[in-house]
């Protein structure tokens, strides 16, 4: 029987094309998409579609757009093989990592694409990374079961971990990476497949979560922020848990000012999480006198999560009711290969 793959329509620069008056992108639907890839109906797969009743540039992604995604997959699971999530590519890597926490024990592919120039574009990459998804989406194991039971987002003839993915390009067909995860498969005259980074099959039943909770926020440290500034974020409403982009390492300054308002703030039973400004490697609290001091008023470690894993990690465990010590252990605890093993 043929494999199944449901292709999810949510926007993005794939699907846009050009106002002829305005000169701006702005996005239409995906039949026309599908008809610029004559070569789909060669594939031998059973591809279906369900596409956004208004398709979004991906700058306007909302958790709750999150939730609708995972409902959807849920709805379908049974039904196919595997998913291909048509997405812009500024917010993909939220996405990504959200329904990575919010899919628990996935069996099946849901690959994440989009473009960097529109499909119907003569130099588009968007013909190859859809084409290549689906494939991705409907490989198999000589069972039938998935290979590459994951969420997971293909790009410029690379699969990565989804969770593990920046954008990092905004101009080269080369947008993202994945600087502390190697790559899941590379595409070239075949696909090879690289099985020991690939999540096994879970042994648990495919669960979905429906509920993230929002009340986290981020700060990302500068040489001469003011107190001022840093001290709003700290008593905006509706706050548990702030994301602190720290330097290197997961340092800080140790100005007395700076300290004990992230001392007050943790001591009010909110959590703070550092993870670093660097493009890769991972927090060390401790290794240096700027951050020993965070440590001992009580920062955690995000260690090597990605910006967008932390954030939606946070929203995951917030959705889920974890609070306190709980949810600080939660945190810096491995879901879904987010996080390298500490
Ligand atoms: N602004 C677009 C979006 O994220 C960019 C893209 O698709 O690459 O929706």
């Amino acid at each position: 029987m043929s494999r199944r793959i449901l292709i999810i329509y949510t926007g993005g620069t794939i699907g846009m094309i050009k106002d002829p008056e305005s000169g701006i992108l702005r996005p239409f639907d995906l039949d026309r998409i599908l008809q610029q890839v004559p070569e789909l109906s060669t594939f031998g797969y059973t591809l279906d579609a369900k596409t956004f009743e208004k398709p979004i540039d991906s700058s306007n992604m909302q958790p709750a757009i999150w939730l609708e995604l995972a409902s959807i997959i849920e709805k379908n699971y049974a039904a196919y093989n595997g998913f291909v999530i048509l997405h812009g590519s500024d917010t993909m890597a939220y996405t990504a990592s959200a329904l990575s926490f919010l899919l628990q024990n996935l069996g099946k592919s849901v690959v994440l694409t989009g473009s960097q120039l529109p499909i119907g574009h003569v130099r588009t990459d968007a013909k190859e990374n859809l084409i290549t998804s689906i494939e991705i989406a409907a490989a198999a194991h000589a069972d039938g079961s998935s290979r590459v039971p994951e969420v997971c987002l293909y790009f410029d003839y690379q699969l990565y971990r989804g969770n593990r993915v920046i954008k990092y390009n905004a101009e080269k067909f080369e947008a993202f990476h994945s600087p502390n995860h190697a790559p899941l498969a590379e595409a070239g005259i075949r696909i090879r497949y690289h099985d020991n980074y690939i999540l096994p099959q879970p042994k648990g039943i495919f669960k979905v979560h429906h509920q993230l909770g929002t009340a986290v926020g981020s700060l990302k440290l500068f040489p001469g922020m003011s107190q001022a500034v840093f001290e709003a974020v700290l008593h905006a409403p509706d706050l548990s848990v702030l994301i602190l982009e720290g330097y290197g390492a997961g340092n800080g300054p140790t100005a007395q000012w700076f300290l004990s308002a992230l001392s007050t703030f943790i001591k009010t039973g909110k959590t703070v999480m550092a993870v670093t400004q660097c493009h890769g490697g991972s927090v060390e609290l401790g290794k240096y006198e700027t951050s020993a001091q965070l440590l001992q008023i009580g920062v955690i470690s995000g260690h090597d999560l990605t910006f967008e894993a932390s954030v939606t990690k946070a929203m995951f465990l917030l959705g889920q009711g974890f609070t306190g010590q709980r949810l600080e252990n939660e945190l810096q605890r491995p879901i879904c290969g987010e996080l390298s093993k500490i």
